[in-house]
């Protein structure tokens, strides 16, 4: 029998705030492991409000480089520092992470610019399309791939399609509606997909009308609704979909 796998939506908002909910962030965790996909400027909090251990976090996937998707991991790598946790952070991130969140970390807390090494960030990229596999992080081997998809190109976003403990877990990252969603979504457990507007509103960004329009082209029973807006919040619930709120816990 394969173990359940939980998710924990540490942060169910978009980078407004909307609904006064935290920025993106999910917690996917089994009783002995756990990691983060995305890791937003609120994270550190949200973590703690909802009480997981910010120093037995030691991965963070991330889809795409926005401040409310990634600006969290410089605060988690120094509170981990400040614990004395001697455990590298790896953070597995589109191309260009590799420098631009060192950059990240200097500017939000430039006191630790002589010692770089404060940070203890083992930051890797995936390639697009290609398979990576951080076996570490979890028993049995934790396997990402990145989708790419259709948003802020100076972010380089991607879709993840993470497989871990014999389950599909996959997340849009910020995207419009796109094609490779198709691919990354098919035989999925579970699709969590932003869902900013209610109607096509921003060129980067996935509505309610068109989700629904395309709702048969993707191969997953469940699909599980976050980075709303406040149009969306509003609508709740929406039917056909299930929508995520800060703290909720769902299990594959
Ligand atoms: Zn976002
Ligand atoms: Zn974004």
């Amino acid at each position: 029998m394969v173990a359940p796998i939980r998710i924990r939506f540490i942060g169910s908002g978009d980078a407004f705030g909307s609904g006064g909910r935290l920025q993106t962030c999910l917690c996917v965790e089994s009783d002995t492991h756990r990691f983060l996909v995305d890791c937003g400027a609120s994270a550190l909090v949200g973590l703690r409000k909802f009480g997981v251990d910010p120093n037995a976090i030691d991965t963070v996937l991330v889809t795409h480089m926005h401040g409310d998707h990634y600006a969290g991991i410089p605060w988690l790598a120094l509170q981990r520092a400040a614990a004395g946790v001697k455990r590298p952070l790896t953070v597995l991130g589109p191309e260009g992470i590799s420098t631009r969140l060192p950059g990240l970390a200097d500017h939000l807390f430039p006191s630790a610019s002589p010692r770089p090494d404060r940070f203890q960030l083992d930051i890797r990229e995936y390639a697009s399309l290609r398979p990576a596999t951080l076996g570490e992080a979890w028993p049995g081997g934790l396997t990402v791939t990145g989708y790419p998809v259709t948003h802020v190109p100076a972010t380089n976003p991607h879709a993840l399609r993470i497989e871990v403990g014999g389950k599909v877990i996959v997340f849009s990252g910020d995207t419009s509606w796109d094609e490779n969603l198709v691919d990354a979504a098919a035989g999925a457990d579970i699709f969590i997909c932003e869902a900013w507007s209610l109607r096509p509103a921003a060129p980067v960004h996935m509505d309610i009308e068109t989700l629904r329009r395309r709702r048969a082209d993707l191969d997953c029973e469940r699909i599980v609704l976050t980075h709303m807006g406040d149009d969306v919040l509003a609508a709740l619930p929406i039917e056909g979909f299930e929508a995520a709120e800060d703290g909720m816990v769902i299990e594959v």
